[in-house]
């Protein structure tokens, strides 16, 4: 099917029946994806048995086993630069859906496509320039050291970013030769289906290297992590859940590469270029809601500039434009459920009780917000770090605001909590901007800008934000084994 009939045929109907997409091994009765914004039925899509995840992994298996995937690094530079062209040729189809069914705006939607394209693109130049090397031993003695493909890899992902997180795991795992069985949130399954099944559908991916399976993670998702023939889990999601996930693997020895949550500080120095600083707070906090592993959800303020940085910030997020993400004008949407929705808000009403709301705190019920899940953004001040909207994840629109006295002070706020995901920092002072980013806990710094992500640049947590890194060269590299092969020539006996 050509990417234009592609987008016709799926999008005319009311909407999305995925009971049938051919990447989905899923024989039980169908699950329905629903609009945060509107309530509106999304997607209809059948939901896997455990008898199907065992299918799809022995499926991997075979073909593994019978076709030449793991060894054809060209094959596969193929096939995912021809994924690439047909998301690209795609972008307004899944910027809908990704609005519709996830509920981020349609210009963040875009941006998590377009980023998810540079990495497929960035994955199929490493499935031929992956390599190992060749050492002399000694005498009539010779090493190879080869990096191949761990094998079946699961890639069980979040509601957030479902787009992304999936295609983050899935194009290195395939460019390194493995196979994939992929396990998206329930609440967003059609995004992820319709984009494998655009790859799934190429003539030259073999049957069975690729296969997405439905459900719930207590039952499919843990089939997939207790299963025998699974070699590795690629996991994206919640630190508690993500914990339970690496004690289950360890029955079975699985490798696992572990994105969690996280807490990040973002700081702003006294000499930051305060304007940028603003903006950048709002990107930092807000965007998808706040519904992002990296958010800059606590802002640490130096002292001395509290008061007008507040003042400004207060009156820019006041005046945000919070709607249904498909709306142009909308700069933040809903929350994706009911569910996360109430999390939310009593995290909000831990806020009222151990400080003060500066800005928000308001739940949106009426109309045009009554059939959705929004919430004001918030900002709460005047915090003990002791208060759980300090130190907990909210994963949600809600800014916790600390302030600092100096450089020592800004790193020990930042450090402390138990996670170690991202980190902002505002300053002109490069060399203040190299120590402090020397000495935060934090897989990403980001210096003077947030948010921006490259297929060629590795992410991932420290503390309690994961184990393991993707992205770049050693999110491929996470993907394969290494394997050395000794090779004595030498005539005598050792
Ligand atoms: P979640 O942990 O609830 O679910 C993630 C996935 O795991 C889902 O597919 C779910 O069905 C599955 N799952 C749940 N229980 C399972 C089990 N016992 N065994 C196997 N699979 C199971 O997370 P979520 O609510 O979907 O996503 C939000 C969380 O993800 C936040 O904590 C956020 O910070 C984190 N996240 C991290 C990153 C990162 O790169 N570090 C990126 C995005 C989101």
């Amino acid at each position: 099917m050509t990417p234009d009939a592609y987008v016709r045929s799926a999008w005319t109907a009311p909407h999305i029946d995925s009971t049938t997409a051919p990447v989905l091994i899923a024989s039980a009765a169908p699950m329905e994806s629903f609009d945060p914004a509107t309530g509106e039925l999304v997607a209809t899509i059948a939901v896997s048995t455990i008898a199907d995840v065992d299918r799809a992994v022995d499926g991997a298996h075979e073909a593994l086993r019978t076709t030449s995937w793991r060894n054809n690094g060209a094959l596969r530079a193929r096939v995912l630069n021809r994924w690439a062209v047909r998301l690209r040729e795609t972008i307004d189809y899944f910027a809908e859906l990704i609005t519709r069914e996830q509920g981020k705006t349609v210009g963040e939607a875009r941006g998590e496509i377009l980023g998810s394209i540079g990495q497929v693109e960035y994955n199929a130049g490493l499935a031929r320039a992956l390599y190992g090397r060749a050492i002399a031993l000694n005498e009539g003695v010779h090493g190879v050291v080869l990096r191949e493909p761990v094998g079946v890899v699961a890639a069980i992902t979040p509601w957030n970013y479902p787009f992304n997180l999936t295609i983050r795991a899935v194009a290195p795992a395939l460019a390194a030769g493995n196979a994939v069985v992929v396990k998206p949130a329930s609440l967003t399954p059609a995004i992820v289906t319709k984009a494998l099944d655009l790859l799934h559908e190429d003539p030259d991916l073999p049957q069975g290297i690729l296969s997405v399976v439905v459900g719930p993670g207590g039952t499919v998702g843990d089939r997939l992590v207790r299963s025998d023939g699974i070699d590795m889990i690629a996991f994206t999601g919640d630190s508690t859940t993500g914990i339970g996930v690496m004690r289950t693997a360890a029955d079975s020895l699985k490798k696992v590469s572990l994105e969690l949550g996280g807490k990040s500080p973002n700081i702003v120095f006294a000499d930051a270029d305060l304007d940028k600083a603003l903006a950048g707070a709002v990107n930092a906090a807000f965007t998808a809601a706040g519904q992002i592993c990296t958010a800059g959800s606590r802002l640490v303020v130096e002292r001395s500039i509290h008061d007008e940085f507040m003042d400004r910030l207060a009156a820019k997020v006041r005046a945000m434009r919070v709607g249904e993400g498909l709306d142009p004008a909308t700069e933040m949407g809903p929350l994706v459920s009911a569910g996360q929705k109430k999390t939310v808000m009593d995290y909000i009403a831990i806020g009222r009780a151990d400080g003060t709301i500066l800005v928000g705190g308001d739940s949106l019920d009426d109309a045009p917000y009554a059939n959705g899940h929004f919430i004001a953004p918030t900002i709460v001040t005047d915090l003990p770090d002791t208060s759980r909207v300090i130190t907990e994840e909210i994963f949600g629109p809600v800014l916790a605001v600390q302030t600092f006295e100096d450089e020592d002070e800004a790193v020990a706020i930042a450090n402390g909590t138990q996670f170690g995901l991202a980190c902002g920092l505002w300053t002109t002072n490069l060399n203040r901007a190299w120590r402090v980013g020397r000495a935060v806990e934090s897989g990403t710094i980001w210096i003077n800008t947030y948010h921006h992500f490259y297929g060629e640049a590795e992410v991932g947590g420290f503390k309690r934000s994961g184990v393991g890194r993707q992205q770049g060269i050693e999110g491929i590299l996470e993907f394969t084994e290494t394997k050395h092969l000794n090779f004595d020539s030498n005539p005598n006996l050792w």
